[in-house]
């Protein structure tokens, strides 16, 4: 019964609203995943009757904690540090750690909440969880970035294990990070748990292919859904935002695949490069140097640089992949993007669509691939990476690939038939939605009111 199930879900969510006020973000995942779900609801029943909903929207535990550390003038610096251990219904938690001024509560419920259903669309045994601090790794000395990820670990460390809870990177977390958090863990722990971190360093237990995985994926992804059209990133115009992890992967295998990509951003400002962006110049200023990506014009000087950031979106081009932030994308820009043609949509960063601009996409037509299930490439190689740490054998990178590969056609094809058995053909919302829910609502039926 549709009308029941509207109901149901607009219930549940007035009551998240009043328990979680101005938690913004949260809201906004928890409109579309619920909204998604109504002709779950309306087919079977039984979910209703076993309040999943009221149970998943509910973290099973929201640690926050103080961080406390020294700065390199002596002075005394606490922060705010968060793990959400929101669903561990299919396996452990399993979610990324922000490192970010805009890091709350709200935002790490968002994250983690969308992690549930991003790890579950993965196929393998991982839970929902997320966590970070408020932050702003901008401007630290290594040094600095040393003693405040060893405060935040002293605190972390007794909510964490191989087999509880297994955090890894997100914003402003990267190899550097995890290896301090890890020398810490180790350290307090005094036990060697390869299995407490992924993205960790290949010399201690990384995963070859976990670096480039998200971005890799995310191409993956979106080359199954132009595939379907007949299209294909050959030849293409390509826009993508950020200049991180993801951002640099994704411009990699684009590239590869045949794309011109010609912008990448920061929180500062967007370079156009006609020519298509350099690599090696993108990757020695942001991965080694750690410095503005205003600096690109310097080494190659026809290429634009353009201050803010919203202006990537009027480039026009045939695929556009924001890799940078929540939100990055409202009803303008993606108004401004189908007025110059785009064809598909990959977010490879979490949740950088509003609400408003998912319907401007959907309402034309536009191939979209939301991010839970474009951008779970990364933490589905997250999940190899504890598979090799528990049988103590790292695999080729070729062979990590090829399972990479592999897992986002399968998510991608899942995400088309849930969307197809609920009534709503190429909808990737709502089959991403669909098909990441019902494994983890019925895994949490199977194991009663917990
Ligand atoms: N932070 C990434 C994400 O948003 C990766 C998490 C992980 O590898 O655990 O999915």
């Amino acid at each position: 019964d549709v009308q029941v199930a509207k109901e149901y879900v607009s219930e549940v969510y007035q009551a998240v609203k009043e328990r979680n006020p101005i938690e913004n973000e949260f809201h906004q995942t928890v409109k579309e995943i619920f909204e998604s779900l109504i002709p779950v609801f309306a087919k079977h029943p039984h979910y209703i009757d076993n309040g999943i909903l009221e149970r998943i929207v509910e973290p099973e535990r929201l640690i926050t904690f103080r961080v406390p550390w020294v700065d390199d003038q002596g002075k005394v610096k606490v922060n705010r540090g968060f793990r959400v251990q929101f669903n561990s219904a299919i396996g452990p938690y399993k979610g990324g750690l922000r490192f970010h001024p805009t890091v709350n509560a709200s935002i790490i419920k968002f994250l983690g909440f969308e992690q549930i259903f991003k790890n579950s669309l993965t196929g393998q045994p991982i839970g929902g969880g997320k966590g970070g601090s408020d932050f702003d790794p901008k401007g630290k000395s290594d040094a600095e970035i040393m003693r405040f990820a060893q405060s935040f670990m002293s605190e972390l460390y007794r909510h964490i294990g191989p087999d509880i809870d297994v955090p890894a990177g997100d914003i402003g977390v990267g190899a550097r990070e995890i290896g301090f958090l890890f020398g810490q863990y180790k350290k307090i722990r005094g036990v060697y748990e390869a299995g407490i971190l992924t993205g960790k360093g290949l010399g201690y237990g990384g995963s070859l292919a976990r670096t480039e995985a998200t971005g890799y994926g995310a191409v993956y992804f979106v080359e199954e859904m132009l595939k379907d059209k007949g299209l294909s990133f050959k030849g293409s115009t390509v826009v993508v935002s950020g200049s991180g992890n993801v951002s640099i992967y994704a411009i990699e295998k684009a590239t590869q695949l045949g794309a011109k990509v010609v912008t990448c951003s920061d929180s500062n400002g967007y370079i156009y490069d006609p020519n298509g962006i350099n690599l090696d110049t993108l990757k020695k200023l942001k991965e080694i140097e750690r410095k503005r990506i205003s600096e690109y014009v310097d080494v190659h000087p026809e290429a634009e640089y353009y201050e803010g950031t919203s202006g990537v979106w009027s480039i026009p081009c045939d695929i556009a992949l924001p890799c940078a932030t929540q939100n990055e994308i409202d009803e303008t820009a993606a108004n401004v993007l189908v007025s110059n043609g785009v064809k598909a949509i990959g977010e490879g960063a979490n949740m950088p669509s509003t609400l408003e601009a998912i319907d401007v996409f959907l309402a034309n037509d536009i191939l979209f691939g939301p991010a839970k299930a474009a951008n779970a490439g990364g933490v589905a190689v997250s999940a190899l990476e504890m598979a090799q740490n528990s049988i103590r054998l790292s695999w080729a990178f070729e062979e990590v690939d090829a399972k990479l590969h592999q897992i986002m056609e399968g998510i991608y094809r899942n995400c088309m038939k849930a969307a197809d058995d609920y009534g709503y053909p190429g909808n990737l919302v709502v089959g991403a939605n669909i098909a990441g829910f019902l494994k983890v609502a019925d895994a949490m039926i199977d194991q009663g009111i917990i």
